[in-house]
């Protein structure tokens, strides 16, 4: 079978019933098919979709954002951040390593910064309500860079 770019419209919520993210008002989502460009337990889903199908994909979390792990919590001293300025929720990189982990402010004392290197969905069970909107053969290039291009594709070329 050739690989499939898949676009679709998406809702997702979690457990809770809180909408977390969507891609209303925007260009529908845009994926290379079984490349790892999207959790797998949609991936998988969207696969056997045919286009204009809507669905409700309920997907554990193990195969979304996978399960946490309280190992990647670790407390540092204050003055070990460079940032003038911290709060909770606040996102950012370990390193200047584009590749490197990126960690979330989770706690704050004047002393000490608590850092979570888990997913934000690490853990969650999520509901992505869907719509197919297209279905093509992958092209050369795609399947080469191992992700989509064109509108709504999460990655970008600078050139
Ligand atoms: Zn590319």
């Amino acid at each position: 079978m050739k690989p499939k770019v898949i676009s679709f419209h998406y809702v997702l919520t979690n457990n809770r019933g809180e909408k977390l993210d969507s891609s209303e008002g925007g260009p529908p989502f845009s994926f290379l098919a079984d490349a790892g460009q999207i959790i797998p337990g949609l991936d998988r889903e969207l696969q056997t979709l045919p286009v204009g199908e809507k669905r409700r994909i309920n997907v554990k979390a193990a195969d979304a954002y996978g399960p946490r792990d309280e190992q990647l919590v670790i407390k540092v001293p204050r003055a070990r951040i460079p940032a003038a300025e911290i709060r909770i929720g606040d996102r950012f990189r370990t390193s200047r390593d584009a590749r490197a982990a990126v960690v979330t402010v989770t706690a704050l004392s004047d002393t000490e910064v608590t850092l979570d290197g888990n997913h934000p969905l690490a853990g969650e069970d999520l509901t992505f309500d869907v719509e197919v909107t297209a279905v093509r053969e992958a092209t050369a290039e795609e399947i080469a860079h191992g992700h989509a291009h064109g509108p709504g594709a999460a990655h970008t070329h600078e050139s």
